[in-house]
């Protein structure tokens, strides 16, 4: 009988629960869409799709993967009817997006007397058992004893391989996209990574693991990383951060459009020179250097995100959602609960009660000492002087953009926009 495994964000075979559910099933036909929807949404012909059909590349090298373009529903419209399938399964989905999709393929099923089978995988505890937490911390304890590591690894799958159907290369051939620079299934570059200096290592600019597009989209089992960098503490946590994030989701569902915090949500927001922050056009470099990187690579560290989180709320009193919806265009690890929690969190609406202002002047001292990442992405300020480059305040940079803001102001502003709320750390 025929089973149809769905891959959406675990394109990986080793360790991937899912399909090791639908191997015990019958025989399986592996599938992946290219859906129109989502490619139309997210101006994706970019690096983004580049990634992930290098990833496609690389699981069809390992198993008959059949890949299709098109709108999700026809396709298992198509599917159902013609191999009338025993079941169809995949791993849960928890974003909006992906849940809304995931229903709708269910419901097609149940319509069409299909069993359908969601197996929860790709991440370390379930978090939907984790309640009764509000900060990272109180999440972190009650997380950490509900992590389930056991790696299935390796297991036989017997797959059917219909001739007729949709190859990678067949169903890629009329998109644009670029291979990009992150080659998908690098797991050697992992390997190499020192995550016993992860804490030291993982404060410069280059110097984080930059797992993070092959953890968004499952390239590499999330107990595997689990297990490799399990040495470093501080790296469990950061992977715990990402399931905080889950975590909150599932208690406010709400929270990609509102506040968590009841008492921030009636701030009103300026919103003041939004088009030359997306520009990169800020007259800040390090700001303008980041926005560039994240343009070109689509991928910045996070010191870079938040301080350009920081930027955008406090500084330009931007929407956080606009900001969020920036990122998400641009990044190639774009989660759209991680990026919504991470916003609400610099914007201070988030669980935080704290009211934190990145000093871009001081950051940019700190993340770029000499100027190397500044003048790496913004190569026309090669001759400048450094210490013109971090404070363009007080030193005006010749034929680059004025500030569009003084930083020395944001405190007073973000006293006004907080208003009652808005308590000075001490
Ligand atoms: C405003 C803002 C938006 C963000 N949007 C995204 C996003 O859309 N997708 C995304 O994957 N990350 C997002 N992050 C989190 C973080 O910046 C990236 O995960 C990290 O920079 C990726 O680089 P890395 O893999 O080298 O990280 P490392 O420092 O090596 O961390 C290892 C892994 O831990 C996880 N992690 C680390 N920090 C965080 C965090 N703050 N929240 C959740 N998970 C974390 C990631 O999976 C990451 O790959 C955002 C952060 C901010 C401040």
């Amino acid at each position: 009988m025929t089973i149809i495994f769905w891959f959406k964000r675990d394109l990986r075979v080793y360790d991937n629960r899912a399909l090791y559910a639908a191997s015990k099933l019958g025989e399986v036909l592996p599938i992946f869409i290219i859906d129109t929807d989502i490619l139309d949404k997210f101006e994706a012909y970019d690096l983004r799709l580049g990634f992930i059909i290098t990833a496609l590349q690389k699981l069809s090298e390992e198993i008959p993967l059949k890949v299709y373009v098109g709108k999700t529903l026809e396709i298992f419209d198509y599917l159902i009817e013609k191999y009338k399938p025993k079941a169809i399964v995949t791993a849960e989905a928890f974003t909006w997006s992906g849940e809304e999709r995931l229903k709708k393929v269910e419901t097609l099923a149940i319509n069409k007397k299909v069993r359908f089978v969601k197996i929860f995988d790709n991440f370390l505890a379930d978090f939907r058992k984790i309640k009764n937490f509000w900060s990272f911390s109180s999440f972190y304890k009650k997380w950490k004893e509900k992590l389930d590591l056991e790696i299935i690894g390796k297991f036989n799958v017997k797959f059917l391989n219909p001739k007729e159907e949709p190859t990678w290369q067949e169903a890629t051939k009329k998109l644009k996209y670029e291979i990009n620079k992150f080659n998908a299934y690098d797991a050697e570059k992992f390997l190499k990574y020192d995550f016993s200096k992860y804490r030291k290592l993982r404060k410069f600019l280059n110097g984080s693991t930059r797992l993070s597009p092959y953890i968004r989209f499952g390239i590499l089992s999330i107990r595997h990383i689990y297990n490799l960098g399990k040495i470093s503490e501080k790296f469990v946590k950061e992977l715990a951060w990402r399931e905080y994030w889950y975590a909150l989701k599932n208690l406010y569902p709400y929270m990609n459009n509102l506040e968590l915090r009841e008492d921030r949500r009636n701030i009103k927001w300026d919103n003041l020179c939004l088009d030359a922050f997306y520009n990169g056009e800020t007259g800040y470099p390090i700001i303008d250097a980041a926005i560039r990187q994240l343009k070109s690579e689509k991928w910045i560290h996070n010191r870079l995100r938040m301080l350009l989180a920081s930027f955008f709320t406090k500084d330009l009193g931007g929407d956080w959602r606009l900001g969020e919806k920036f990122f998400s265009k641009h990044l190639i690890d774009y989660d759209e609960v991680v990026n919504v929690g991470n916003w609400q969190w610099v914007a201070s609406v988030g669980t935080d009660y704290a009211i934190r202002i990145f000093n871009p002047v001081k950051q940019s001292k700190e993340l770029d000492p000499k100027c190397e990442y500044i003048k790496t992405y913004i190569p026309e300020l090669k001759d400048v002087p450094c210490i013109y480059l971090h404070d363009p305040i007080t030193y005006r940079i010749p034929g680059y953009f004025p500030p569009i803001v003084n930083y020395k102001e944001t405190r007073q502003k973000v006293k006004t926009l907080f208003g009652l709320s808005y308590k000075e750390k001490t």
